[in-house]
Parts: C-alpha cells; sequence; structure tokens
C-alpha cells in the first residue's frame, strides 16, 4: 500500500492501460485511507503508550484526588483505543476491499491495448492445413463416434458433454503426456481439489461476484457456486482453473531461498459458466463448461521469475510441438492481462475446421500479487541468521501455465489429423507418435 500511495499517478495509468474495474477516484481513496489509517495506528499507538503508563500512575498517586483523575483517565483512554480501533479496522477492511481491484504492475514489454494489439512472438510446427469446413472437429468426432453432446445435455445442459471411445482415451493419453514432460523437467506431480473456497480465488486474483466482466477471464462470478448447507459453512466454489488450488497449495508459508523455485504440475477440473460466449465458439469441445486441465506452477524468488517464465513457455512449446501442431506464441497485450498477470503469453494452434488459430495455452507470471495475497514469503540467504518476524521477509513470485487444457487438444488434434478421403468422407484419425506410449487402445485402423 506503501508503494500504491508513492506512486498514485502510474498505478491510475497502469489501471486504465489494463481496462481494470477500478476507477481513478477509488485508487485514489485507497491511498487516502491507507494515509489516514497510518494516521489512525500512531494515535493509537500513543493511546497505548499512555494506557502501559496509567497503572503506575494510579498506584503512584500522591493524594486520593490525584488517584480519582487518573482513573478517569484510564477510562477515557480505554474509549478513546476502543474507538481508534474501530476506525482502524473499518478503514483497513474498505481500504483493502477496493485494493483487491487494482491489477499487478505491467511488463514494459507488453503491448498496450486490447486483444488484437497482441504480438506475435514465434511461429512452431509444420505449414498448415488450409482452412476446410470438412475439418469441423464436431462433425470428425460424429464420424467417428467420440463426441456425445446430446447426453451432456439431457444430463446436465447444453456444452456439456461425453468423451467416447478413443476421445475417452485421448483425455488420459494427453494428460499423462504432458505431465510426464513436466515432470521430465523438475515438476512435481499433484491432483488438485476441485472445490475451493472463494476467498483463496479473490486472492488469486480472480474477481468476486459483482465486478463480472465476461471473455478468457474468469471472475469469480462465472464459476460456479456451491450453496451452503449451514450458516458458518464456508463459501465454496467449482474450481475455475487448478492455478487457484495450486497458489493456495503455497498459502501462509515461508521458503528457504535456497528451496526455489518450487515446481509443481497439477492435474483438475476447471468448471466455468461461461455466460456471455459467442455462440461460433460454444461449437463442440470448444468452449465447455467442465474440462480437464494440466497445470504449470510455480514459487520463485523475485529474480528469478523472469527467466521461470520463459523455462515454462519453452516447456509448453516442447508438448505442443511434440503434438504435431502448428501454432503461435503471442505476448498478450495490457487488457488480456487479468488482475494477477505481470506479463502473459498465449499459444495458439492452428484449427482447420474451424478456419482460424484457437487459444490452447496461457502463461502468467503474476510476481508477487498473489502471494501478497496469500502471504507466500521466502527468507533470503543473506539474511539466514535473522529472527523470523523481526524482518520483513520478501514476498515469492508466483507463475503458472497450461499444460494441457483437453478439449482444445483434442479439438486441434481432430481438425488437423483427420484422414479425409477424396470425397471429403472421414476415413480415420492420425495421432502424434509422442502420444504412443500413453495410448493403451485396441489396434484399430480408424485411429493411428
Ligand atoms: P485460462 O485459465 O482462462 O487462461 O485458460 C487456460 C486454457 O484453457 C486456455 O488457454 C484454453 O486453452 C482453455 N480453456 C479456457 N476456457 C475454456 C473452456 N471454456 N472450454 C475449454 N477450454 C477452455
Amino acid at each position: 500500500y506503501r508503494s500504491l500511495a508513492e506512486n498514485l499517478e502510474q498505478t491510475i495509468q497502469n489501471a486504465k492501460a489494463r481496462n481494470a474495474p477500478v476507477s481513478q477516484g477509488d485508487i485514489a481513496a485507497v491511498a487516502r485511507m491507507y494515509a489516514e489509517a497510518n494516521d489512525v495506528s500512531k494515535q493509537l499507538n500513543a493511546r497505548r503508550h499512555l494506557q502501559s503508563q496509567i497503572g503506575d500512575k494510579i498506584r503512584k498517586a500522591a493524594s486520593d484526588e490525584e488517584r480519582t483523575k487518573a482513573r478517569e483517565e484510564a477510562t477515557s483512554l480505554k474509549q478513546e483505543v476502543h474507538a481508534l480501533q474501530t476506525k482502524l479496522q473499518t478503514l483497513e477492511r474498505t481500504y483493502q476491499q477496493f485494493a483487491l481491484h487494482i491489477p499487478n504492475d505491467t511488463h514494459p514489454q507488453t503491448p498496450i491495448g486490447p486483444e488484437p494489439a497482441a504480438s506475435i512472438i514465434a511461429t512452431h510446427g509444420p505449414a498448415f492445413i488450409p482452412a476446410d469446413p470438412k475439418r469441423d472437429h464436431v462433425a470428425i468426432a460424429k464420424e467417428l463416434d467420440l463426441l456425445d453432446l446430446e447426453s451432456g445435455a439431457t444430463v446436465t445442459g447444453s456444452s456439456w458433454y461425453f468423451l467416447k471411445n478413443e476421445a475417452a482415451l485421448l483425455e488420459m493419453a494427453l494428460t499423462n503426456y504432458s505431465m510426464s514432460i513436466a515432470m521430465k523437467h523438475g515438476f512435481t506431480p499433484v491432483t488438485t481439489p476441485d472445490v475451493i473456497r472463494s476467498d483463496i480465488a479473490v486472492r488469486c486474483g480472480f474477481q468476486p461476484r459483482d465486478a463480472a466482466t465476461t471473455g478468457e477471464e474468469v471472475p469469480v462470478s462465472h464459476m460456479y457456486h456451491i450453496t451452503p448447507n449451514h450458516e458458518s459453512a464456508p463459501q465454496l466454489i467449482l474450481s475455475g482453473t487448478a492455478e487457484i488450488p495450486l497458489a493456495g497449495m503455497f498459502a501462509n508459508k515461508v521458503y528457504n531461498e535456497a528451496a526455489l523455485p518450487l515446481k509443481y504440475v497439477g492435474v483438475g477440473h476447471a468448471f466455468r459458466q461461461e455466460a456471455g460466449a459467442r455462440s461460433a465458439d460454444t461449437r463442440g469441445l470448444y468452449r465447455v463448461h467442465q474440462f480437464t486441465k494440466v497445470e504449470l506452477f510455480g514459487v520463485s524468488t523475485e529474480t528469478q521469475s523472469e527467466e521461470m517464465m520463459e523455462t515454462m513457455k519453452d516447456i509448453q512449446i516442447e508438448i505442443l510441438s511434440g503434438l504435431n501442431l502448428s501454432f503461435r506464441v503471442l505476448d498478450m497485450p495490457s487488457e488480456e492481462l487479468g488482475a494477477s498477470a505481470y506479463r502473459k503469453y498465449d499459444m495458439e494452434a492452428w484449427m482447420p475446421g474451424r478456419g482460424t488459430w484457437g487459444e490452447v495455452s496461457s502463461l502468467s507470471n503474476c510476481t508477487d500479487f498473489q502471494s501478497r495475497r496469500l502471504h507466500i514469503r521466502y527468507r533470503p540467504q543473506e539474511k539466514k541468521g535473522a529472527v523470523e518476524g523481526q524482518t520483513r521477509l520478501p514476498f515469492a513470485h508466483t507463475l503458472n501455465g497450461t499444460a494441457a487444457a483437453v478439449p482444445r487438444l483434442i479439438v486441434a488434434l481432430l481438425e488437423n489429423g483427420a484422414m479425409l478421403g477424396e470425397d471429403g468422407v472421414v476415413e480415420g484419425l492420425r495421432l502424434p507418435v509422442a502420444l504412443k506410449p500413453f495410448w493403451f487402445a485396441p489396434e484399430s485402423n480408424r485411429i493411428l
């Protein structure tokens, strides 16, 4: 808060560049309330100091009159302390609430503006297949009996689905394939809870209910809320991404610098209401309400995070390259960063049936945005001997990136790998050889 108050104009400009749902007035109010809280805190400390001496004053009073006066002073100090404490709590609660909407700083190289301002930093993979409506993944999946959207609609609703036959196995193969690559690079495998406290999501930078926006970001309001079954039950939601439970795994912890970076790869289910999603995107598997996602997560020191982001990008490139997809890497612009990211790279694979690039992965360096709110700190090597709590320990940096968003990968694999006869009839599907070690479907000549 001190740095926010000291760099008020810069904070306001940054929020504007990111189109953050927080007004200039709100940011100024945070700075004002923070200054006021500091002032109240000083008054409170002064009163407490007087309070600590009042017992002596009463005991050492030279006359009854002096004693009565000192007692009156004690009563009035007690009332003042109580009033100041209440004022401080209210101020802190209010500015912390406003501050939740203030976004992270932005990397100096991040392009400024909305989605089209993204800069393409690399293109990988084979030359891409021309756009062809016969390569539509829904039609291919139907032909090969891989997807049951009708039953998904009966059981839950539209954009819910059953993967069938080899597609069900493909989900597991993609999960294990991407985890195996992450593990090869030293990431520890974990499975994560899909039900989480909404408070943890808010601390990760997902906006609370009343500040909903639409698009790729997942505000808490776009997550499914679980109705509490009694008054004191915590507010629970279905996780929109394993990033949240993974970040929460490190909450309230202090690490030795030598132990960093920590590298985890989590597999969980992502649940998203996707209210306001465009209809073309909601066809088939492209934008669904539940999907399996393998997520890379890193906790580093502040000097390690930029390099770690590049390492995680290379792992994502390795995963998509092994799948033989044509894809490109984008440095995402300021308005696409959400609240928490300092910098964000998205990867888009070519999907010939859709006739366009489709986002298949995302990677964010959240610097200390999440660790400040989740209290993730580290003990620098040179301060090893310092007594904990006497010095302020630095906050760690957190990073998250998609290793595999399964349905989007299935879309890309079907649309690129379908074997079409001359008349456009689907004859089979060619899958990348990298999946072979993770593939346990019986031999068949329709899926190679
Ligand atoms: P995000 O956590 O929003 O950055 O999403 C991570 C990745 O999940 C994206 O890059 C997409 O590949 C994928 N994804 C996001 N939303 C959906 C959805 N509703 N259905 C299927 N895949 C999605």
